[in-house]
């Protein structure tokens, strides 16, 4: 979504940071809020350097939390693009500019791929932030009346640190909207042609880069290049905005179905940027139904108040990010500028954590019942253990060991206990195989 900012929601007042000036207090909502999310935020940071004496021990932990953050600013950042989809810096980069930020959550939410996640896994482990793998997946309303249009819509998930429980089946999903994205690109060019704005299939392609799905940036970045406008924000204005003279549509999925996939595959399901489109009540209505958890209500510029007021009629989430493409130009808001109260992100939490859980579970159980290395590749894929070729150690006790290892990072001891992996469970007083 090109982020020009040029909506019109109903901003309540903005708040300016006074730095240096006299901290507010937290109320008492805010300050249980505060620490329920920094015990998640440090949760893998804490297992991995306490030893193994104090791993199983959550007051530990929170002990630890309390005199490592004292009070630190836990800043989200829930929307953000690299170079897997259109943006312009590679996932490692994307992290290491968080990081200098201050963002201690990230969530690289690229649009119909999740490519990139692995690398920004990796720069975060070195750096010391946490990646929430995500994912913002284009889609169609149908509004299923001939009197309003369809319109495109974007839908962020939001995974557990083991990603989509059902991995292939949301894989199968994206694939299918990226190569819809190549046809889409092409037809794009194949109007502006016809404007008599000649543009090569081949510029577009090189810009998008490789194995990239071309999308409407790519195409207005080949325009500036060529000349025929003068910069991003006049190719969309003139050309390629929604129904605009060179715009296309792909082969996107119905919104409500992409809602119900997230749903089915673990994810938390939100809104992006709904000052965007032209019916915000009808399709905020019909995706609550589908399954919609939450609603971007929060932008750099503040919280607009009419996208909260609707998060409030349909019991939603209110998030928010910065939609971070690394740009450049003044209209873009900085890598963790979307100030969300910690509150929110609690709320946030409170409906992930267990969905995530559920998920880490059912992806566990499949192993257990299907001792598979590619099950086991499954639970391991986002995880820092990398298994030889072959699918690591044949001793299912072994492996059982290396998910705990897993699940000591991702889930405190009261999660695990209450998620009742009995499967896996015990398995640790077994004599240890080779
Ligand atoms: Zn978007
Ligand atoms: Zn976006």
């Amino acid at each position: 979504m090109m982020g020009t900012n040029s909506c019109n929601g109903n901003h309540s007042t903005k708040k300016k940071k006074k730095r240096g000036g006299t901290k507010k207090r937290m109320t008492l909502e805010q300050s249980l809020a505060y620490k329920s999310v920094s015990e998640w935020v440090y949760l893998d940071t804490i297992s991995c350097s306490s030893n193994s004496a104090t791993v199983n021990d959550d007051d530990h932990k929170l002990k630890l939390v309390h005199t490592k953050v004292s009070a630190e600013k836990l800043v989200f950042e829930l929307h953000s693009h690299s170079i897997c989809s259109d943006g312009f810096l590679s996932p490692s980069k994307l992290v290491e500019r968080a990081h200098q930020f201050g963002v201690k959550v990230l969530s690289l939410t690229d649009h119909d791929t999740m490519a990139g996640i692995p690398q920004a896994l990796e720069a975060a482990r070195k750096i010391g932030i946490k990646i929430i793998p995500g994912v913002e997946i284009s889609t169609i309303f149908n509004p299923r009346t001939e009197f309003v249009s369809e319109e495109p819509v974007h839908v962020l998930a939001y995974y557990s640190s083991c990603g989509p429980s059902n991995f292939e089946k949301l894989d199968c999903f994206l694939a299918n909207i990226r190569e819809g994205r190549y046809l889409r690109a092409k037809n794009m060019i194949s109007k502006l042609n016809k404007l008599k704005l000649p543009i090569r299939w081949e510029n577009v392609a090189k810009i998008a880069g490789d194995g990239v799905a071309p999308g409407r940036l790519h195409v207005a970045r080949a325009m500036v290049e060529a000349g025929h406008v003068e910069n991003l924000k006049q190719a969309f204005s003139r050309y390629l905005y929604d129904g605009g003279p060179a715009y296309s549509t792909g082969s996107e999925p119905n919104a409500e179905e992409a809602v119900r996939l997230i749903c089915e595959t673990g994810g938390v399901a939100v809104l992006a940027h709904p000052w965007a489109l032209k019916n915000p009540p009808a399709i905020i209505r019909r995706l609550k139904e589908a399954g919609l958890h939450g609603l971007e209500v929060y932008r750099s510029d503040g919280k607009l108040a009419a996208f909260s007021d609707l998060a409030d009629t349909y019991d939603l989430l209110k998030l928010g990010g910065s939609d971070y493409h690394a740009r450049g130009g003044s209209s873009e808001s900085a890598l963790g500028s979307v100030s969300l109260p910690v509150v929110a992100v609690h709320e946030f939490l409170k409906v992930a954590r267990p969905i995530w859980c559920g998920s880490i579970k059912n992806t566990v159980d499949r192993y257990v019942t299907d001792p598979t290395p590619s099950n086991l590749d499954h639970i391991l894929r986002y995880s820092k253990i990398k298994l030889a070729k072959g699918g690591g150690c044949s001793s299912i006790t072994h492996n059982i060991q290396l998910i705990h290892e897993c699940l000591s990072q991702w889930l405190t001891n009261e999660e695990q206990k209450g998620a009742d992996f009995e499967a896996v469970a015990g398995v640790e007083d077994d004599p240890v195989g080779p």
